[in-house]
């Protein structure tokens, strides 16, 4: 260790203890590399505040010695955000010991829990408490709630719920001077001029240290109906969302895109899973949730699909009879990133569209990817009620799948720019970190990025959180 590792060790010790200071490489490892493997840096140390004084103090003295600090949740994030840079100069700071509840109020149906709390966590105290905490993604396990906020998490039941923006209402945030800024308010009527907790939503750790927030509960959902309908194209998908909006309005709390290429991986990957429609193009998984106990929402799904069968809207439709049914049915959605992982390694792409721009743009940039690249495996899915796709290329089976993504670049530029000529999003969910910086500087408009650099400026003029990443 150098004499200044020696000092900045020895001061951040001070401040969060000397076993929540980490340096050696076995401890650090974890932390140094994401999810999915992809990036891979160092750091001067992982440090692992307990509260928010001391998240304060450690941003305090990373600004007085000039240390970038990255902050950390899960580590599930899948654009490498939390992964530091290869210079060894920036420490990470792992929120995952500040995870306790602050404060339940069920009459104001709001929850107030600090950030290294693991998504699960929050939903398990939201039930306890008789509530229901919607944000539901693959990794809830992992990934806590300061992630998700710093990354505007979406998952399964944005078309009903929003994204993690919508549930929130409150943040506390420690700033790059080490100042706390205590907007922990659990109203949902406040115009007291900018709506500040909007710009740290979102932005990836590179504005603020998200250290607690007060999300919203809603009333749990008694009656619960999934199925898995068949169609022939997307447009059908897109027309049965249209009946079911119609018919069901927000008691439709999914809709879930699945190519029968994409399910017949998912079932490769686990073979004991439900295949019981087989040899449709399309599917899609349908979740209907009614908080009232007797709510009629099966006989609405069932009557509604029955009438587009009879309007060869909808080929095949299976509703799930059990929880242990839907779960499987779940499954078959829940199973394809790890499949697809399993395939070896693939293009992905986390895209937003109109719904109604979506048939076209699959017509249009599926053939100028098959022209390009004829026998590389599309793999769609995604959150079709929300516009967003993950729209994915795997190699030719016979083919190397390394050698496969020399294409990136040009695939991504094939997928981006229909993605832009229709007025979508290049990244709907996953955010942006150190992946998607080249392409944010290509498809956003001169404008929105000197106002994204005006806040960054004015949030943290030294350029000490997060650097390299979004911007
Ligand atoms: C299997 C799987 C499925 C997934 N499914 C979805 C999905 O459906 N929808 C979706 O949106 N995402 C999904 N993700 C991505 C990921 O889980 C989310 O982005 C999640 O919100 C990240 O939370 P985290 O705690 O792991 O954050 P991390 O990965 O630790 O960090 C993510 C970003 O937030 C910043 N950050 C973390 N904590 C804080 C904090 N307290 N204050 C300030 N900045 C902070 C980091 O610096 C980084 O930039 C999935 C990931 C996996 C592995």
């Amino acid at each position: 260790m150098g004499e200044l590792d020696a000092t900045v060790h020895a001061r951040l010790a001070s401040i969060v203890g000397d076993t929540n200071v980490l340096t050696a490489a076995a401890e650090t490892e974890p932390y140094l590399i994401d999810w999915r493997g992809s990036f891979r840096g160092r750091a001067r140390a992982v440090v692992r505040p307990g509260n928010t004084a001391e998240v304060a103090a450690v941003v305090r003295f990373c600004a007085d010695v000039g240390t970038p600090v990255v902050p950390q949740g899960g580590n599930t994030g899948l654009c490498g955000g939390a992964t530091p840079d290869a210079t060894g100069d920036e420490i990470v700071l792992a929120l995952g010991r500040m995870n306790r509840v602050r404060d339940i109020d069920p009459a104001n149906a709001t929850i107030t829990v600090e950030a290294g709390m693991p998504l699960a966590t929050v939903q398990e105290h939201a039930a306890a408490a008789g509530l229901y905490f919607p944000l539901s993604l693959a990794s809830e396990g992992s990934c806590t709630i300061g992630g998700n906020l710093s990354t505007n998490a979406g998952g399964t039941a944005v078309l009903r719920f929003g994204n993690a923006r919508d549930l929130t209402l409150g943040l506390e945030i420690v700033l790059a001077d080490g100042r706390v800024w205590n907007g922990l308010r659990g109203l949902r009527k406040d115009n007291t001029g900018y709506d500040l907790k909007q710009l740290f939503i979102g932005a990836e750790g590179t504005l603020g240290i998200a250290t607690a927030a007060v999300l919203k509960l809603f009333p749990v959902p008694r009656t619960q109906v999934t199925a898995l309908v068949a169609l022939a194209s997307v447009n059908a998908a897109v027309a049965l969302l249209g009946r079911l909006q119609s018919a069901l309005s927000d008691r439709l709390t999914g809709f879930e895109l699945v190519s029968g290429v994409a399910l017949a991986l998912s079932r490769k990957l686990d073979p004991a899973l439900p295949a019981p429609m087989p040899g449709h193009a399309w599917y899609v998984l349908v979740q209907v949730d009614d908080s009232a106990q007797d709510s009629p929402i099966a006989t609405l799904l069932e009557t509604t699909v029955a009438t587009a069968v009879e309007a060869g809207v909808v080929l095949d439709a299976t509703i799930a009879h059990s929880a242990a049914q839907a779960a499987r049915l779940w499954a078959l959605r829940e199973n394809i990133s790890e499949a697809q992982r399993r395939e070896g390694p693939n293009i992905k792409h986390d895209i937003s569209l109109a719904v109604s721009s979506i048939p076209a743009f699959l017509e249009e940039c599926n053939a100028a990817l098959l022209a390009a690249f004829p026998r590389a495996r599309l793999i769609i899915f995604g959150h079709l009620g929300d516009g967003n796709l993950h729209y994915n290329l795997s190699a030719p089976e016979d083919h190397s799948a390394v050698d496969f993504l020399d294409n990136a670049t040009a695939v991504n530029r094939i997928v981006y720019d229909r993605v832009a000529h229709h007025g979508g999003s290049f990244s709907a969910e996953h955010g942006i970190g150190q992946l998607k910086r080249d392409e944010l500087l290509r498809y956003k408009s001169d404008v929105e990025l000197d106002l994204m650099r005006a806040i960054k400026r004015a949030l943290d003029p030294r350029g000490l959180f997060n650097p390299g990443k979004v911007l």
